[in-house]
């Protein structure tokens, strides 16, 4: 198993060029969020603006938009009662944080699976609605998921230990020929050819949100151009880079995800 190390990871981070301007970082689409989990969106949300993307669009119910456009002022908004989706003008999408399960969001799940034709990353109730509903074939290939380890198992079997969990994740990432980030105080990030070990973060993320982050950083990378395989090694270094940043101001007790997306800017430095 490879390591994810700094040396490697400041290689990946292209340089950000004096005369562009945003169309020159991506458009990412998050979608996410419903009434009592619009936390999760706006935490994608600022995973996805404090890491570079150009344009951010978020997804939510009409109901909560306010929420939204007050927390994340830089993000533009689709309302999900709007079928009339043209997804084709957005560079990378991230689907599933506190999205809900429901026949709305099975059927947008669905539509943006078989139209989509850029890099997807799927998570949280995106995953829940796969398992439950068995869409597993309708995810393309190259797609990003980050399950936990329940997500994981929900998706693809229950497992006695890491060990088997890691040869059923080398064997689906095959199958299906994805990217499996499989999250947990090790997370590791398997390809049909490699695995990587993440070596950042602590503790202090095991903590609601801290995967809602997670998602929106990697959509935006994903929105930026870098490859499916960079942007998660990014997204999960950085972000657990920026989690043991936090430690200077924080224990591991006190420290909440907001905190830690403040902190990006330290951990891109
Ligand atoms: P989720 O369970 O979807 O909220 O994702 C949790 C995020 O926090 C993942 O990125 C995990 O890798 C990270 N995380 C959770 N617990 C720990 C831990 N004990 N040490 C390091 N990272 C953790
Ligand atoms: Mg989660």
């Amino acid at each position: 198993m490879n390591q994810l190390k700094k040396e490697d990871i400041k290689t990946l981070l292209k340089q950000r060029e004096a005369n562009s301007s945003k169309k020159d970082y991506g458009h990412a689409l998050i979608v996410a969020g419903k009434k009592c989990s619009m936390g999760a969106a706006v935490i994608a949300a600022r995973g996805a603006i404090r890491t570079g993307v150009g344009l951010l669009t978020v997804c939510v119910p009409e109901e909560e938009r306010e929420i939204l456009q007050i927390s994340v002022p830089e993000a533009m908004l689709l309302l999900r009662e709007d079928q009339q989706y043209d997804f084709d003008h957005f560079s990378a999408i991230g689907a599933g944080s506190g999205m809900g399960i429901n026949k709305t969001t099975e059927e947008l799940l669905i539509n943006l699976l078989a139209q989509f034709k850029k890099p997807i990353v799927l998570d949280a109730d995106a995953l829940t609605l796969v398992s439950n509903r068995k869409l597993h074939a309708y995810i393309p290939q190259e797609t990003i998921i980050t399950p936990h380890i329940l997500e994981f198992d929900r998706l693809f079997g229950a497992h006695q230990n890491n060990d088997d969990r890691m040869n059923t994740a080398i064997t689906k990432a095959r199958e299906y020929q994805i990217i499996i980030v499989l999250k947990s105080h090790q997370t590791a990030i398997i390809t049909p050819d490699e695995v990587f070990q993440n070596s950042t973060g602590n503790a202090g993320l095991a903590k609601g949100g801290s995967g809602d982050a997670l998602t929106g950083v990697i959509t935006s990378f994903l929105a930026q151009g870098y490859t499916p395989l960079n942007a998660a090694k990014l997204a999960v270094y950085l972000h657990g880079l920026a989690a043991d940043i936090t430690l200077n101001e924080q224990c591991m007790e006190s420290m909440v995800i907001t905190d830690v997306i403040e902190n990006f800017g330290k951990a891109f430095e």
